[in-house]
């Protein structure tokens, strides 16, 4: 069976180029009846900081819906392991043991460049390990403090890799281009080159789906699994994605940690559905169920060249999930929204689904959907604010709130239907046009016309409150 894998590394949160990738490998797999398994990189360190970013990746994935069928597996459990294979590789001459200094190293580097080759390592160790000139009493790999050394894999010296990636198609690299990677540090530490590539092993893992910005690391790794006659996996790197000035995605333009979507009152079925679209097609769909995502996902579709974020796109279908989605699932997440902002939800409990039935068309994120609640239900007095009072209120709008004032009095059962009868009717006696009394009553009910509809401002007030604050514009 067909198993991949996500696996991220903990030295940041998750971010909406991880989360696609991961998207992708678990449509795949779900697709394929395999399994997806979760695996933290965290070797090189653990401290709180760490412990926090992987707090942040099951959140994220949790919050998507991502789960995974194995895992997660921590590297740090594994160092074990990895000690293992690197002694038995040292043993068996497939890897050795590089004592260059850190000068040494730096010296070769400016001298190669300067003769305009690319810096790669020389070889020294290996050959004088070849030779027999240094001999390892303890063959393992651990720190030698006098007399430090890193573990490199003898990549071999002639002969090309080639591999077949599921978007990019053949890749060949000749074998004289790749140095011999250090698979251990002089601290005894393994590094990702290495441990990704034994956990694949271990975890046979068939598919490695993951950034563009490992494919040049896929040589060297075949080289290895091949040097432990591992079976190959298969490989797909997956585009990055560029901001709309084509340049790589930064903080301002979305490289933002996924919890901010979630903080800021995205829905899971949006973010999905922008990330699998984010540089993957089905003919002109733009709207897909998870179960059709599985259905339709294929890696011929995705497109080869960089996908550009689109932030307004992720609004447009934020707001697209709000209004469609039924309203008890709204509301659901508009109430988890609240309490993880702290924000007091109990004034809006009972109000919940009227809350997302009246706001969802001006909400393209439950944020502003509290927001547009909140800016109704402050306290307000149109009179605190003298020079609106005199614009606004002029004697013009007397009659209107005169009218109105009468038929909401008369109302009995607080809906919003009759709300909108009595605007109506209000309207239709004075013979008036809704945009000229639409922004001064609205400036008088709650002190902005940058805010929801007439009727939903005066049905959330309340009789009392509206009623109130229309008499005292009229006063
Ligand atoms: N830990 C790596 C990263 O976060 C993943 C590498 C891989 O998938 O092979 O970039």
């Amino acid at each position: 069976t067909i198993r991949t894998r996500f696996a991220p590394s903990p030295t940041g949160e998750l971010h909406i180029g991880n989360i696609r990738t991961a998207l992708y490998a678990w449509l795949f797999s779900k697709q394929q009846k395999g399994k997806f398994i979760l695996r933290i990189e965290n070797t090189n360190f653990s401290n709180t900081t760490t412990d926090n970013y992987i707090a942040n990746i099951f959140a994220i994935m949790r919050w998507l819906h991502l789960d995974w069928d194995e895992g997660p597996y921590f590297q740090s459990d594994r160092l074990n392991r990895y000690d293992y294979i690197i002694n038995d590789m040292l043993k068996y001459n497939i890897a050795y043991k590089c004592y260059c200094s850190l000068d040494r190293l730096k010296m070769l580097r400016l001298k190669q460049m300067k003769d305009g080759q690319k810096p790669k390592y020389d070889g020294y160790c290996r050959m004088k390990n070849h030779m027999g000139a240094i001999s390892n009493s303890n063959n393992d790999c651990t720190n030698n403090k006098s007399n430090p050394y890193v573990v490199r894999f003898a990549n071999p010296l002639s002969g090309k890799v080639t591999f077949y990636d599921h978007i990019r198609g053949m890749i060949t690299v000749d074998n004289t281009e790749l140095d011999d990677v250090i698979i251990c540090r002089t601290n005894g530490v393994p590094t990702y080159n290495f441990c990704v590539v034994i956990d694949d092993m271990d975890m046979k893992i068939t598919h490695v789906i993951r950034g563009e910005e490992h494919i040049n690391n896929t040589p060297r790794q075949i080289n290895i699994l091949k040097s432990l006659n591992a079976t190959i996996p298969q490989y797909v790197h997956v585009p990055i994605i560029l901001d709309g000035n084509r340049q790589k995605l930064s903080k301002r333009h979305g490289q933002v940690g996924m919890i901010t979507y979630k903080d800021g009152g995205f829905l899971p079925e949006a973010i999905l559905n922008y990330l699998v679209r984010l540089g993957w097609s089905y003919g002109n769909q733009e709207i897909f169920s998870v179960e059709q995502m599985k259905k339709y996902f294929s890696f011929n579709k995705v497109s080869r060249s960089a996908s550009v974020f689109d932030f307004k796109r992720l609004l447009w279908l934020n707001n697209y999930y709000i209004n469609n989605l039924p309203v008890e699932y709204v509301a659901k997440y508009l109430l988890q929204y609240m309490e993880e902002q702290n924000i007091d939800a109990e004034s809006i409990k009972p109000k919940l689904f009227d809350v997302v039935q009246l706001l969802s068309k001006r909400s393209n994120t439950l944020r502003e959907m509290v927001l547009n609640f909140l800016s109704i239900h402050r306290e307000f007095n149109i009179f605190d604010n003298p020079t609106i009072a005199d614009k606004f209120l002029t004697p013009i709008i007397l009659p209107i709130l005169k009218i109105l004032i009468k038929k909401l009095n008369a109302i009995s059962t607080w809906t919003i239907s009759l709300i909108k009868l009595a605007i109506k009717e209000t309207i239709y006696e004075l013979r008036m046009d809704i945009s000229i009394i639409g922004m001064p009553l609205r400036i008088a009910l709650i002190g902005s016309s940058n805010s929801p509809e007439l009727s939903t401002i005066i049905y959330f007030l309340g009789k009392y409150q509206a009623l109130y604050r229309l008499k005292q514009a009229e006063a």
